[in-house]
Parts: C-alpha cells; structure tokens; sequence
C-alpha cells in the first residue's frame, strides 16, 4: 500500500487556503454597500462584480467538495481511482491536481462537475 501522506498534507493545505479566500470572499459580500474600512486587498476585491465573485465562490466550493471527497477516498484505499469508470488516474495528472477524482478520458468527456 502506498503511503499517501503527503498528498493529504498537501490537499489540506490547500483546503485551508482556499477555506480563507472563500471566508474573505463573503466577508467581502456582506460589506458591500456599506462605507468601511478596508485594507489593499479588501478594495481589490471589491472592484471585481458579483458575477465575478459568484463564478470564483462556486468554483472554491466545488474545489473544496473535490478535496474533501479525495480524503474521503484516500482513507477508504480509494485514492488514484476515477470516480466515474474505476480506472487509475494517471500519476502526472495525480501530481498536478492532486483532488482529481477522475481521470483525463472522463473529466475531458464531461469537463465540469
Ligand atoms: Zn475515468
């Protein structure tokens, strides 16, 4: 059995950032609309629309489902398998996107899930 800790230590790594941008991301929404204080990168944020902030929201949470199912798999010795046919995923593209639930044949079949 392969040791996959560094793959969890990298995907939770990765849940934690992007779990921050996503809390800034709402913490940004709430305040919209009302005069406040705001740092750099708070009136940087704030430039982009909502469109914007709802296309890169959906895309955190679904980034984030991806992580948490992939350490779900990892602890169920599932890790590396595509969701959708049961195939090996291949190692470049683990090592790229180490969420990656399914493997290139069926993420380029139906890209966004
Ligand atoms: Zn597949």
């Amino acid at each position: 059995m392969k040791n996959h800790t560094a793959v969890q230590r990298r995907l939770l790594a990765r849940y934690g950032e992007i779990q921050d941008r996503l809390a800034r991301i709402e913490g940004d929404r709430r305040h919209t609309g009302k005069p406040l204080e705001q740092d750099f990168e708070e009136q940087a944020i704030e430039v982009q629309n909502d469109e914007v902030l709802d296309a890169l929201d959906g895309s955190i949470r679904l980034e984030m489902a991806q992580i948490q199912r992939t350490l779900t798999r990892l602890e169920a010795g599932t890790y590396g398998l595509c969701e959708s046919c049961g195939q090996p995923i291949a190692g470049k593209r683990l090592q790229a996107l180490p969420h990656a639930t399914r493997c290139v044949s069926c993420a380029e079949a139906a890209p966004t899930r």
